[in-house]
């Protein structure tokens, strides 16, 4: 198994073009081509970690977090993320990152495992990202039109919430002239040809354009397909940052808190006021408090994430109870969505779950 397909698999899912401008998921160590046999699934990858992947044999390390973020300009092992990187290096460990992207997708992302956890249904995204999508419009004659609708429509486009295959299309007519070159699928040779054909519609995320042009190749049947790729403003309701839920029964705020504590593992919550009852639940993993407007405009009875700062606790003016379960334990459980996704399509590569922690908070109480 060459790193790169097991990369792939988790790309499919959370593609690194909705990783966030400040982050550096993807392959930080190793080469893309190299094999691997066994992969270590971890939050951090720390130098324990690196020692725990090379006591187990494993030559891949899957983290969340990113060890470097930022241009190493001299890899002297003065702090521990060049101590890592050398690590890994000398005894062959890869180590690859799947960070903001596995946070800005809906489905088998951070916060639908947290969601899972809890119990959420009717699951959202709290902030969907706007400028990724695009509406990609063809023009098809009328002998391949579903054709070319269904090949776009398997490939991905034309997803908007619950359905797919969205398109629209269009009666009009098509006109060209082909040159001396040129071999016309319908037409002569210089001569203007006039076909009835359908303008076809759709719209899809950006990160698709490469998929979705090579299924429009391979289903169209001119020789020089005309189209357009022109960009939405519209929100996009599948990827973006936090996700909002409902719990299947009303509760109080202990009750729910009690419930958090327990299907979290978390140790402590620190959280605001209690509210009168809660049954639509905000969610971030991690540092969510950028959020926090966006979930009390959305309804949400509670917020859980990880991180607040003492003043912003002030900001939730009883609107909603901010519970802060912890970075660490607001994103444990990304090690089995990962061992989940990997293990569903390659049911016969090694995939260990780390046992090192790697909290450096530590609770004394
Ligand atoms: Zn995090």
């Amino acid at each position: 198994m060459k790193i790169s397909e097991v990369i792939k698999i988790l790309e499919d899912i959370a593609p690194s073009q909705l990783q966030e401008s400040y982050d550096n998921s993807g392959l930080i160590v190793g080469n893309p081509n190299d094999e691997c046999s066994k992969a270590l699934i971890c939050l951090d990858s720390t130098e324990e970690i690196i020692d725990e992947a090379m006591e187990k044999g494993c030559d891949l390390v899957i983290a969340h977090h990113p060890i470097v973020f930022t241009g190493l300009k001299k890899l002297n092992g003065k702090n521990y993320i060049e101590r890592v990187v050398i690590k890994a290096i000398k005894n062959d460990i890869a180590i690859y990152a799947i960070h903001t992207n596995l946070d800005n997708v809906l489905h088998q992302g951070v916060n639908s495992k947290i969601a899972e956890k809890l119990k959420l249904s009717n699951c959202k995204i709290l902030k969907p990202r706007r400028g990724d999508l695009n509406n990609l419009i063809t023009y098809v004659p009328m002998s391949s039109i579903d054709q070319v609708r269904m090949a776009l429509g398997e490939a991905g486009g034309g997803s908007i919430g619950n359905y797919d295959f969205c398109t629209f299309m269009s009666e009009g007519k098509g006109t060209f002239r082909g040159n001396q070159n040129s071999n016309p699928t319908v037409g002569r040779k210089g001569e203007i040809a006039i076909e009835p054909e359908m303008r076809l519609e759709l719209v899809f995320p950006s990160h698709m354009e490469s998929k979705l042009l090579k299924a429009l190749r391979e289903s169209h049947p001119y020789e020089e397909i005309a189209y357009s790729i022109v960009p939405i403003k519209n929100s996009w309701q599948d990827g973006g940052s936090g996700l909002i839920g409902d719990l299947d029964q009303t509760m109080t705020s202990k009750e729910f808190l009690q419930k958090l504590r327990s299907d979290m593992s978390a140790r402590v919550i620190r959280h605001t006021a209690e509210v009168e009852k809660v049954q639509k639940v905000a969610v971030c993993g991690g540092s969510g408090s950028f959020l926090l407007s966006d979930a009390i405009a959305s309804g949400a009875d509670v917020f859980v994430t990880g991180d607040f700062k003492y003043h912003q606790f002030f900001d939730a003016e009883n609107k909603l109870m901010i519970c802060d379960i912890g970075h660490y334990e607001s994103e444990q459980f990304t090690i089995e969505l990962i061992g989940d996704i990997l293990s569903k399509k390659l049911p016969n590569f090694a995939l260990i779950f780390a046992q090192t922690g790697s909290n450096p908070i530590h609770y004394f109480y």
